[in-house]
């Protein structure tokens, strides 16, 4: 599988050069470089894209600045947490390279996944599987390349790893019970409390090195507590292995669930408590992170084309070119932190109705009366050929598009800027 085209970008091509060069040394495949400053409007640049289209398509709109800016957020607020960043999020080739020259480790829970990393020359120790569950064939493709760190929260794992990747070490993934997340992990992922101490017995048995525990508090924690909390059972299941005299183990795993919104400075002083509580005499710790949704949501615009219009009474019905089959499919993405704005593509529609508002409800295009992207919200008034724009939309959206009847509603186009990020 090849993600890169190698092919050198025009020498004007964007401020990206200065700031970021490894990110802009190669020319993505599939994706397009823009001509731009970064006092362009965000408005500009998305008329100048929509204007010089062959035929309308939805397009998305990454912003590299404000991918360096979380990071140095991230860095500020917790200095001592490197970042693996989940890919299932958003795969965006442009994304991870950039991430990647910043300094971030990628978690990966598929062979494609791994791949993908691969391909962007990111050596397989910065390379984490976290998937507690994975098929035979992908964990001899993992043995095959060296990516010799994953999960586990069974004792089937163990057997298939001991059969097919013998080496690898492993992070016991815990269960969290996250009432205060949006979407919880605990019913499908980790270890039960009864279950760890037969689990870290029947891994070193089967000569395993557990080096570390593993956990997600559930996506969009609201609740800095819970990592705190958490952080503690995980230093009662180091000792619980210093006690059965295993190995010492030197890896504390504190998953995703981050948003990059203010809460998330809470959320790093409570991280921060907890490891000074509990781990400060640990030994060679190394603190890591799986975050998905904090680097990539607000990184990421999508503009869509209004397609069909109706008016029934006082409320205006759109359609428009991407859905619930495409970029609004999974459930983990969240639609309250998009944010909806009609872009007329005539400067003199601006004002149109003196700027009065409808309730309006947008559709998808599919043919499934499901396919809702906007319910009852109060819209300008739009016709066809208008743009519909959409921020905030980098987390788990492009990543599940589908083709479903006929629309093919994946691989939309990416163009990537750079603006300041002051
Ligand atoms: C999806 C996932 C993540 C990322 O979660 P976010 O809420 O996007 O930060 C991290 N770790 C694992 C194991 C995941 O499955």
């Amino acid at each position: 599988m090849t993600i890169f085209q190698n092919t050198v970008p025009e020498s004007d091509s964007t401020t990206l050069n200065q700031a970021m060069p490894n990110a802009a040394s190669q020319v993505l495949k599939g994706q397009s470089t823009l001509h731009l400053t970064p006092k362009d409007g965000i408005l500009d640049l998305i008329r100048s894209i929509a204007e010089k289209q062959e035929s309308s398509e939805p397009f998305y709109i990454l912003d590299l600045g404000v991918v360096e800016r979380l990071m140095s957020q991230w860095n500020s607020l917790l200095p001592n947490v490197k970042p693996f960043f989940a890919v299932k999020c958003n795969p965006n080739p442009s994304l991870l390279l950039a991430l990647s020259s910043l300094g971030a480790s990628f978690d990966c829970a598929s062979c494609g996944e791994i791949m993908a990393i691969q391909s962007l020359g990111v050596s397989s120790d910065r390379i984490l599987y976290a998937n507690a569950c994975k098929s035979v064939s992908y964990i001899k493709y993992a043995a095959s390349v060296g990516v010799n760190l994953t999960t586990f929260d069974s004792r089937s794992e163990i057997d298939k790893l001991k059969k097919w990747h013998p080496k690898c070490e492993l992070l016991l993934r815990i269960k969290v019970d996250n009432k205060t997340s949006w979407r919880e992990f605990g019913s499908k992922f980790g270890a039960l409390d009864d279950e760890i101490m037969p689990l870290l017995c029947y891994a070193h048995e089967n000569g395993f090195k557990v080096v570390g525990v593993s956990f997600h508090v559930g996506t969009k924690q609201s609740d800095p507590k819970a990592y705190y909390e958490t952080i503690a059972r995980a230093k009662a299941i180091f000792n619980m292995a210093s006690e059965l005299k295993l190995p010492a183990m030197q890896i504390l795993d504190i998953g995703g669930g981050f948003q990059a919104c203010p809460l998330f400075k809470d959320i790093a002083a409570e991280i921060n408590r907890g490891v000074e509580a509990y781990f400060c005499e640990v030994k060679n710790l190394s603190i890591i992170a799986e975050p998905g949704r904090y680097f990539a949501e607000n990184a990421f615009t999508l503009v869509t084309n209004v397609i069909g219009k109706r008016v029934r009474g006082s409320t205006m019905e759109y359609w428009i070119d991407d859905g619930i089959y495409g970029s609004f499919n999974l459930p983990a993405f969240d639609r309250t932190s998009m944010m909806a704005k009609p872009f007329f593509m005539k400067d003199d529609d601006g004002d149109r109705n003196g700027g009065s508002t409808f309730k309006s409800t947008v559709f998808g295009p599919t043919c499934d009366s499901l396919d809702f992207v906007l319910n009852e919200c109060e819209l300008p008034e739009m016709e066809v050929g208008d743009l519909l724009v959409f921020q905030n939309m980098g987390a788990y959206t492009s990543s599940a598009a589908t083709k479903f009847n006929g629309f093919n509603m994946q691989g939309f186009p990416t163009y990537v800027t750079y603006r300041n990020p002051n």
